[in-house]
């Protein structure tokens, strides 16, 4: 046996895989994650490194091969625990050893360190004042002007004040050498939050809150580490439960990770932790630099750091005495890595807390159904909150048929209700929030008479209809001139089938001109702080109205919001896709309960194309465990997840019929090592989008009640891909139970 080492991991060039052989002494004592010892390089220097696998034969000549020296003493264990999750990853979701590392391992970039000047004033204030009169005696405007913002408060930061009173670095260095100050430097963590502190309510507990977080505790107490779903309607106070949970897992000396969907990881999600735990919690997000990402790494590292919030990578904070993940959200798409490995965070984080003996939280209104799945089946806990926190409740909602309102004549974007609605909260004074489900569809181009859409030529989607004329394709940005004729059939009834966020816009200014309206989309959102900037406003009530897509669910509380309109409910509906009716449901029951989050009650509209779709239906009744139901009945029918398990072989190459040749052959695979025939194989298709950017797509779906058979497929092809020519210029990635479809 030989063992697969790798030796600096904080290092960007992980990819290196060093072989060792195992001397007899140490056989059987080697783990994957384990720390060792290694003579290294020509010196032959003792080298750290940590055991990544092991493997039986080898193409190095053995003779030569070194060996490992002894395992590691006092490891640092919590970088052992991490590679070995890692190797876990590998194992179920597919990918290489070095791919599953990266992912896991916070990784050290090259980049210079910001190094934090400061100014300091070295004279007391009369000094000061003194030698200010001598500047501006002499007419030293500059060096006036920088002495006296240093005598308004004496410590300030330097790149700030040169940049701020427009001096230059020769004025620093002579008031330097005058004595008047001094510059100094100190290798700071770069803090992405500065924590202001605010006034934090104390809320009297619902029962529910105190019967939930009594569980967690009482079983906490007892060593008793489990996984949680904390089941709670939107506005019950879910974010509260989480808080007392961590405070319990604090008290006993250990650390904590809070995941957020990255949309949601406002300001003000934020605020709520700090205040609570002050700075010893920090934040990851992606807006952040590596290098600023590295340095909060390096604080947990530092012990300075109990509570990590942040998306999906955060689950990865090195904490050596992980005591609870929370997953907040849990049903987002977010949570799944759409890169190899193309892990789920939910299951990564209750794998982690096995190894690790921590709890995992699960919080949602709307569960994901592997989630429900999992407590109907006794895997998790399941903690409900069935009412709002505080004074508040569920809104009212009702919903529109769209097809009445065009046979009554009605042709607008807006159905009569939600006009009517709308005028009356308007004079109220009260805000409202428009909800257009889904950006993609929403603007692209079809031919009335005969039903030609305009599609991009190199990646075969739609091209979205932009102002100014032009169409653009989402996928790879190629842009073309709007046609007024089809180019098909040459009649002139094309155009913009469905409004986007824009349209909704301009239809809401010539209809309510008094309305002052903000959006929220892509488009509006480019800069790092676009979406905070337009989330403050509308919660400040700079705006009567905020019309966005998804983005606009998330997030803030709007206290003085009471109504939400959904547009195009629908239009989710038809995504090819087997979570459409699932995600339909979670989106529109986010959506109405950003309704009445204040004192007053609040109402929600949702006009629809397809009003009997049990999706809709149940959203409107916010009844998830109706929705369930239904939903699970079509699931099993169907043979997916939860109910079986879905493996989509995605296969990606510039050559089409090499592609689905290799395909072809694939399956042909797959169903000669089935003896048992436990698996159902579907395709080779051609994904939604089957080409990008002139680089061809198939997939091929694997169906299979066990996991662990999908697994062990998984295994044989990329064995079998390894060794055959045939598959060297196309690349193929295995997503389990997918979240979207290709
Ligand atoms: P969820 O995450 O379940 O949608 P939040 O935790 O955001 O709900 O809480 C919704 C609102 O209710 C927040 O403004 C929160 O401060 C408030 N809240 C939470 N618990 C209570 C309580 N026990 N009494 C009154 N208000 C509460
Ligand atoms: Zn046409
Ligand atoms: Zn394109």
């Amino acid at each position: 046996m030989y063992a697969d080492i790798i030796i600096d991991i904080t290092h960007e060039k992980l990819d290196k895989i060093f072989q060792y052989r195992i001397p007899s002494q140490l056989e059987g004592m080697l783990k994957v994650g384990t720390e060792v010892v290694v003579p290294f390089g020509r010196s032959n220097k003792e080298t750290r490194g940590y055991v990544v696998g092991f493997s039986e034969s080898t193409e190095y000549d053995t003779a030569r091969m070194k060996e490992i020296l002894k395992v590691a003493e006092k490891s640092v264990a919590i970088e052992a625990k991490l590679v070995a999750l890692a190797a876990w990853m590998k194992e179920y979701y597919g990918g290489t050893m070095i791919q599953a590392l990266k992912t896991v391992l916070p990784i050290k970039k090259e980049e210079k360190v910001r190094e934090k000047r400061r100014l300091r004033l070295l004279l007391d204030e009369e000094e000061g004042k003194r030698q200010l009169d001598i500047y501006l005696h002499k007419n030293q405007k500059a060096r006036a002007r920088l002495l006296a913002a240093l005598l308004e408060q004496p410590e300030q930061d330097y790149d700030l004040m040169i940049r701020k009173l427009n001096v230059t670095r020769s004025v620093v260095r002579a008031l330097e050498e005058q004595k008047v100050l001094a510059l100094e430097s100190e290798k700071t963590y770069r803090n992405p939050i500065h924590y202001r502190k605010r006034e934090q309510k104390k809320y009297v507990h619902t029962k529910e809150q105190i019967h939930a977080m009594e569980r967690f505790r009482e079983d906490y107490r007892a060593g008793v580490r489990d996984t949680y779903l904390l089941y709670g309607v939107t506005g019950s106070g879910k974010t509260e439960v989480y808080m007392e949970m961590i405070a319990e897992v604090l008290r006993q000396g250990k650390q904590v990770i809070v995941l957020i969907p990255e949309i949601a990881l406002t300001y003000q999600t934020v605020m709520r932790f700090y205040s609570r735990f002050g700075d010893r919690v920090s934040v990851l997000n992606s807006r952040m630099s590596q290098g600023e990402r590295y340095d909060q790494i390096e604080r947990v590292k530092a012990e300075e750091v109990d509570v990590m919030i942040g998306p999906r990578s955060a689950l990865f904070t090195p904490f050596s005495n992980l005591g609870l993940i929370v997953i907040d959200e849990e049903q987002e798409g977010a949570y799944k890595s759409e890169q190899v490995p193309r892990y789920h965070a939910r299951e990564t984080a209750i794998r982690r807390a096995e190894m690790e003996g921590a709890s995992v939280v699960l919080g949602s209104a709307t569960p994901s159904l592997e989630a429900f799945y999992a407590c109907q089946c006794g895997k998790y806990q399941m903690l409900k909150l069935t009412e709002r926190a505080g004074n508040t409740h569920l809104p009212q909602v009702y919903i529109t048929d769209m097809r009445e309102e065009l046979k009554r004549g009605n042709r607008s974007i807006l159905g009569d209700r939600l006009k009517e609605m709308m005028r009356e909260r308007l004079q109220k004074k009260e805000q409202i929030m428009l909800f257009l489900n889904r950006r993609g569809y929403a603007g692209f181009v079809s031919c009335r008479a005969c039903g030609y859409v305009v599609k991009c030529p190199h990646c075969d989607v739609s091209l979205s209809a932009h102002r100014g004329g032009k169409m653009v394709c989402h996928y790879c940005g190629y842009e073309m001139p709007s046609v007024s004729r089809c180019p098909s059939c040459g009649s002139s009834y094309i155009g913009g089938f469905r409004a986007g966020t824009q349209q909704i816009e301009d239809l809401v200014k010539r209809e309510f001109p008094e309305a002052r309206v903000l959006r929220m989309d892509m488009d509006t959102t480019r800069t790092k702080e676009g979406h905070e900037q337009i989330l403050e406003s509308f919660a400040s009530e700079e705006a009567d109205v905020l019309i966005g897509t998804q983005m606009i669910v998330k997030g803030h509380d709007f206290p003085n919001v009471t109504l939400v309109g959904i547009l195009a409910a629908d239009m989710s509906l038809y995504a090819d896709d087997y979570r459409s009716g699932e995600r339909t449901f979670q989106l529109l029951t986010q959506a109405a309960g950003r309704a009445g989050r204040g004192n007053r009650p609040g109402e929600v509209v949702i006009q629809s194309y397809n009003p009997e779709h049990y999706s809709i239906q149940m959203a409107a009744k916010q009844d998830y465990e109706g929705f369930y139901e239904e939903e699970m009945r079509y699931r099993e029918l169907m043979g997916y997840p939860p109910v079986s398990q879905l493996l989509a072989v995605l296969m990606t190459g510039a050559d089409e019929e090499q592609l689905e040749l290799a395909a072809e052959y694939l399956k042909k695979y797959v169903s000669h090592i089935d003896r048992n025939r436990q698996i159902q194989i579907i395709g080779p298709a051609r994904p939604y989008v089957g080409r990008v950017n002139d680089v061809y797509r198939l997939v091929l779906y694997l169906k299979c009640e066990e996991y662990q058979v999908l697994m062990e497929t998984k295994n044989q092809m990329e064995r079998y891909i390894e060794i055959n020519r045939g598959f060297a210029s196309l690349r193929i990635q295995f997503d389990f139970n997918p979240m979207n479809i290709f």
